[in-house]
């Protein structure tokens, strides 16, 4: 069986002890990885390790990340030219993490607009694919996004049936990950059910967000396949038809060999 972790923060220190048996574990699972650049030094490491561990990565600044890109009017001179020879590198398939984040807003509104409108940009520019994140700002990420010509995945899905909607309107993938697993969850899994099962991506957002199997552990990418387990019955499906779809909407999405 094949699965894709299509979003891991594997340059996460919660991996710092035994990254390389984290990916051993999923690779042996057959199950293949795309890890994201939250910041220039993540992305970085995340196309250093996705060559050397033949996984894939994705280059970004995740929102949290973007005050120390930007004033707040314009967005720092090397950001830009450091991320495009970054893109341009093996292995390398989407933009991502970028968005905008109302919740924590752990940086200001105004250089998140500035750092994502950026970046999706260049992933305009390059025909990339990009890597959503969205907390209590989807509205202004799906007016964004409507006016850029991008294609990607909004990730982490866990909201309703309307919004699921406006999303693939758009004609963007959904990702879903743990949350769909947790007992309190069931709204999101009857919201899920709505997503065509073509647009539908599975990721763990690991180190984060382990799924109801692995309650209160670190998350990481092999535990992709019990989001799976649980999905595919929200489906009605078997595992292993689930897994084979949902791998073709990530190789489709992120262009891989
Ligand atoms: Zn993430």
């Amino acid at each position: 069986m094949r699965l894709i972790d299509t979003h891991a923060h594997l340059d996460s220190q919660s991996f710092s002890e035994d990254r390389e048996e984290a990916i051993q574990r999923a690779q042996a699972a057959g199950i293949q990885i795309i890890t994201m650049g939250t910041d220039l030094d993540s992305s970085g490491m995340a196309v250093r390790m996705a060559q050397k561990h033949k996984l894939y990565a994705a280059v970004g600044i995740h929102p949290h990340q973007a005050q120390r890109y930007s004033d707040g009017e314009k967005l720092d001179d090397d950001v830009i030219p450091r991320l495009e020879a970054l893109l341009g590198e093996k292995r390398v398939v989407a933009v991502g993490e970028i968005g905008l984040d109302y919740f924590k807003e752990f940086s200001p509104r105004d250089a998140q607009h500035v750092v994502f409108r950026a970046l999706l940009g260049l992933a305009q520019k390059h025909k990339a694919p990009v890597v959503i994140h969205t907390r209590n700002s989807e509205e202004d990420v799906l007016k964004i996004l409507a006016e850029s010509k991008t294609l990607g995945v909004v990730h982490s899905f866990a909201g309703d049936a309307a919004l699921a909607k406006k999303i693939l309107d758009l004609g963007f993938y959904l990702g879903v990950n743990g949350i769909a697993t947790f007992p309190k969850s069931g709204p999101l899994r009857e919201a899920i059910k709505t997503i065509p099962i073509k647009r539908l991506l599975t990721e763990t957002d690991c180190p984060f967000l382990a799924p109801i199997q692995h309650r209160g552990a670190r998350n990481e990418p092999s535990f992709v396949e019990d989001v799976a387990r649980v999905v595919s019955g929200v489906y009605g499906m078997g595992l292993e038809e689930f897994a084979k779809i949902t791998t073709e909407n990530a190789m489709r999405l992120f262009k891989l060999g």
